[in-house]
């Protein structure tokens, strides 16, 4: 079942009297429950993409649909709906609240989410029961992203995007949290894209 589709999608930026051509013509389907992803050096633009698939950002021309229907015309509060009910967001920051410990993270996420997961459960899942009541600076990196997993992915969205999710992590860090990535797509049937310039 189709998820996403895109159809000649290109995306000049311009400032002063530069024209940047981030994205030129891209046809892509991704399918739901798939992990996608989507693979290039710094610069070419990869976040670009991510910001149109997620409705942040809309191309210069070309169409975006989700759902069998366009993204790329909604209205503000068309997108924030959108984006409310079906994404989650990890980043290579953690983007984490300083003064808020790991359970308190977490539930961060849930507000607004109409049908939510279980958060201990999810904690168990993503090994950090124990360690709810720590705050961020007492967590290593790939403790931190496991947080940030968990927040993103505590409302149950259809998609997980993830922009640079090992970029901050070293080599045996990084692959526990793309095997985690792995273990909730196949629990939740979560459509997860990542972006990387990290084969
Ligand atoms: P990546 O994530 O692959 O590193 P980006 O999508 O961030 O690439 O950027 C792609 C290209 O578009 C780069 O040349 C970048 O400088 C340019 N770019 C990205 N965002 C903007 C913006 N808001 N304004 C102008 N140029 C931008
Ligand atoms: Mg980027």
């Amino acid at each position: 079942m189709e998820l996403y589709k895109l159809e000649k999608v290109s995306k000049i930026y311009h400032v002063a009297n530069e024209k940047t051509h981030a994205l030129d013509h891209i046809d892509l389907n991704i399918n739901k429950g798939e992990i996608v992803v989507i693979l290039g050096p710094s610069g070419s633009g990869k976040s670009t993409m991510l910001n149109i698939l997620s409705g942040i950002d809309n191309p210069t021309s070309g169409k975006v649909f989700f759902d069998n229907k366009r993204i790329d015309k909604l209205n503000e509060k068309e997108l924030t709906n959108y984006r409310k009910d079906n994404l989650g967001f990890i980043f290579q920051s953690y983007n984490l609240i300083a003064n808020l410990n790991v359970l308190e993270n977490v539930e961060l996420g849930k507000e607004l989410a109409k049908e939510p997961l279980n958060i201990k459960d999810l904690l168990e899942l993503v090994g950090l029961k124990e360690h709810m009541k720590k705050y961020p600076y007492q967590l290593s990196g790939g403790q931190m992203q496991r947080v940030a997993i968990a927040r993103a992915v505590v409302k149950n969205p259809s998609v997980l995007f993830c922009d640079e999710p090992t970029g901050a992590l070293d080599e045996k860090t990084g692959k526990i949290v793309l095997s985690l990535l792995q273990e909730i797509n196949q629990k939740y049937h979560t459509t997860i894209i990542i972006v990387t310039h990290n084969p």
